[in-house]
């Protein structure tokens, strides 16, 4: 399934992830796709937002995964830019990935994603103009609830 969107602000992009935050229920994966400076660390800030985080959300990129706790939920953001091997970190996605109260947002996703054993989210984030992105959600039937609901 698909859902197509555009937002023409960064505020318009945490928006709509935090209405996608408020449905999470445990146990999403969400993999981040776009080039440097297309939007993902400020979509995973309004996923945490959604998820009722207080914690202002940082681009991992030195520290390569935070956390966020909320509501008995907890938001693993990793970034694996440039990496061929994750490293001990892989042992880190692992374990988030098979932790059903966990929701795990993943920015450059390719050397990990044979560890996505769960149906996961696919977010495209193309730069349209300076402050337009178009947002491709690729995600499978499991996942409706995320999206079905328009508002
Ligand atoms: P990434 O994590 O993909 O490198 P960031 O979220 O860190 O991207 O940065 C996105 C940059 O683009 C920010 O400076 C943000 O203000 C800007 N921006 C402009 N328009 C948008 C938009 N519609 N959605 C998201 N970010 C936008
Ligand atoms: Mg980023």
């Amino acid at each position: 399934m698909q859902t197509v969107i555009t937002t023409n602000s960064s505020q318009e992009t945490e928006d709509f992830a935090e209405k996608l935050g408020e449905r999470l229920r445990g146990g999403e994966v969400i993999e981040l796709v776009s080039d440097l400076g297309g939007g993902k660390t400020t979509f995973v800030r309004g996923l945490a937002r959604g998820m009722g985080s207080q914690d202002m959300v940082h681009s991992p990129s030195f520290t390569l995964a935070n956390q966020y706790q909320s509501k008995g939920l907890t938001l693993y953001h990793f970034d694996f830019y440039r990496l061929d091997d994750p490293g001990v970190v892989r042992h880190e996605l692992t374990e988030a990935l098979m932790d059903p109260q966990s929701v795990v947002a993943v920015e450059w996703a390719e050397a990990v994603k044979a560890a996505f054993v769960r149906p996961y989210i696919s977010v495209i984030m193309k730069p349209t103009s300076e402050d337009s992105r178009q947002l491709t959600f690729t995600y499978s039937e499991h996942y409706k609830y995320l999206f079905s609901v328009k508002d």
